[in-house]
């Protein structure tokens, strides 16, 4: 299915549960991680050989590869903090500055500039009035669990889950198992939201899931695997809306 051919209202009628993504659906994580960044830049002289946003984003880059790296188990949590701030320093050639440190700097940096994608506060509550609702994430447990407190998540949600407890990251079709076995859903029955098109969408399609995917760069893949593409959160109320009103009570 190419994005032409993709229905201007998705079928959503046989969704009973939805989970959504976390980073970059829900939290804007991209935006804390380049301002946690530019704070360390701040802290450390050593580091200011370059421009902020180029620290920024060289240490982005390293994160990125790393996590995939993560992902097929080809290195540890503590490997991937460790070699994402040294793989940054080699490449600016600063040999003095201790990961550990940066590293408990850029965390404490990171929960500091932590916020809601626009309107995405207001639909996630909305949604959660008229759906059982989740969380699904890949993340570490002890960032993602801060966050889940942070913004009240446990409020809203039935199951908050978090990959490194499920033992598998998206887009392992075995997380999204583990996510419907807890919602009680067959896969059919089952919604997510997620912003990326390589673990989300992919993911939930392959598992059998619906999909809604926040596509805010507005990427085309061929083929286009998302049941419906949304960049900004009336667009997703509109497409829930039908079943929403039906459901009112
Ligand atoms: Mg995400």
């Amino acid at each position: 299915m190419d994005s032409i051919t993709q229905p201007v209202t998705p079928d959503f009628s046989s969704t009973s549960f939805i989970y959504f993504d976390l980073d970059d659906t829900l939290i804007d994580h991209k935006k804390a991680q380049d301002r946690a960044m530019v704070d360390v830049w701040t802290q450390y002289p050593l580091l200011q050989k370059v421009e902020p946003l180029v620290f920024a984003s060289e240490y982005a880059a390293s994160n990125h590869r790393l996590w995939e790296a993560y992902r097929n188990n080809e290195v540890s949590q503590h490997e991937l903090r460790r070699l994402r701030l040294e793989e940054t320093f080699n490449r600016l050639n600063i040999s003095s500055l201790d990961w550990r440190e940066v590293d408990k700097v850029y965390m404490d940096c990171y929960s500091r500039h932590w916020d809601w994608i626009p309107e995405a506060r207001e639909a996630f509550i909305r949604i959660s009035e008229h759906y059982p609702v989740g969380i699904m994430t890949n993340g570490f447990t002890f960032v993602q669990k801060k966050k889940f407190e942070h913004f009240s998540l446990n409020r809203y949600t039935r199951h908050l889950i978090i990959s490194e407890e499920a033992g598998h990251l998206k887009p392992d079709t075995r997380i999204f198992d583990f996510a419907a076995e807890k919602a009680g859903c067959r896969p059919g029955e089952l919604l997510y939201v997620g912003d990326s098109y390589s673990s989300d969408v992919t993911g939930g399609a392959r598992s059998g899931w619906k999909t809604a995917w926040f596509n805010r760069s507005g990427l085309n893949p061929e083929p286009n695997l998302a049941d419906f593409a949304f960049s900004d959160y009336g667009q997703l109320l509109g497409s829930l809306q039908k079943t929403m009103q039906s459901e009112a009570r």
